[in-house]
């Protein structure tokens, strides 16, 4: 049956969730701030309205897909509970510090909704073919509805535990990935050095104890993996300013939980300086030219 859907932030990622919410048969009440996000939207299948509370006053679930915490805090607090009906669930897929997300929850709880962080895995184009792995932190009992709402988008959805913890596994998997990225290319700028060709080395180490994510399906020396950024100059993929921004959220949450995360630190300082040298806007392996101290070419 068709649901009354709010979707509220409509942006690279949020876009295209929102016209899998459409194409499946929902009603989708869109808003952004961004005019040109909303019309797109428009053609799309979703209707555009000119507010949040517009979007949530009488919706059955509510979509959010925001920057980051401040965001999600602010339209939350101001815009959605005590608006949109008690009994509309409310879905926070946006990326954001688990403490806030802590908070959205005790505040939708309070009004009488159910919550769930909700953030996803899988970039832009994995929002448009409905393909995203979703990492949910939700009451038990809430899980199997949150599953359904959240199917069109979805091919993975996982409930991770209590609120919270649907973020606190977001950022635990991507400073993983961050890391292993990192190896990856401190080894194949170490083989090159050595003479031993990278080429070569994908197919020891993707099946040998290196292998990881990053060596087999991303593979940041081109050739060996044709669909990873490295053969496309490292553009489009997972921008760098996006993976600074997950590995800044789980220093934040390892300085305030006491957990010791060395490496992380060290990835979050080596992405830093790559963004800082203009690169933000390139897929997160091409630091493997800053370490080849080949960034020019
Ligand atoms: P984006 O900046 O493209 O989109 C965010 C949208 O929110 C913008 O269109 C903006 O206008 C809108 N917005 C901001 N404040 C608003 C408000 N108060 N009311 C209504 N709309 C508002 O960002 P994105 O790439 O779509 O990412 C969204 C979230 O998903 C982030 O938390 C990001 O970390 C996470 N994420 C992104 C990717 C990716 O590859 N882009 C992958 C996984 C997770």
């Amino acid at each position: 049956a068709a649901t009354k859907i709010a979707f509220i932030g409509l942006g690279n990622m949020g876009g295209g969730m929102a016209a899998n919410q459409a194409k499946a048969g929902h009603a989708v009440a869109a808003f952004d701030l961004s005019t040109a996000a909303l019309e797109r939207a428009v053609l799309a299948g979703c209707v555009a309205v000119d507010s949040v509370a517009a979007a949530v006053r009488d919706a059955e679930v509510v979509i959010t897909m925001l920057p980051a915490g401040p965001h999600v805090l602010k339209v939350y607090s101001e815009q959605i509970i005590g608006v949109a009906p008690s009994s509309a669930l409310l879905l926070d897929c946006s990326t954001i510090d688990v403490d806030t997300a802590r908070k959205v929850a005790g505040l939708a709880r309070e009004g009488g909704y159910a919550f769930a962080d909700a953030p996803v895995s899988g970039g832009t184009m994995a929002a448009d073919a409905g393909t995203l792995a979703f990492m949910v932190g939700c009451d038990e009992p809430d899980f199997a509805r949150i599953e359904s709402a959240l199917e069109p988008m979805s091919r993975a959805t996982f409930r991770a535990g209590d609120h919270g913890a649907g973020q606190a596994a977001k950022i635990c998997n991507n400073m993983i990935l961050g890391i292993t990225m990192l190896g990856t290319c401190e080894a194949i700028a170490l083989a090159e050095k050595l003479g031993l060709d990278p080429v070569k080395f994908f197919d020891i180490a993707a099946k040998s104890s290196g292998q990881s994510w990053s060596v087999t399906t991303y593979y940041p020396w081109p050739g060996p993996v044709p669909t990873a950024p490295s053969n496309r100059n490292y553009e489009g993929g997972f921008a760098t300013a996006m993976m600074l921004k997950d590995l800044k959220l789980a220093q934040d949450a390892a300085a305030k939980s006491g957990a010791s995360t060395p490496l992380g630190a060290q990835s979050e300082a080596l992405f830093q300086l790559f963004d800082g040298m203009g690169h933000g806007g390139k897929d997160f392996s091409g630091i493997l030219q800053m370490l080849r101290g080949k960034l020019d070419e």
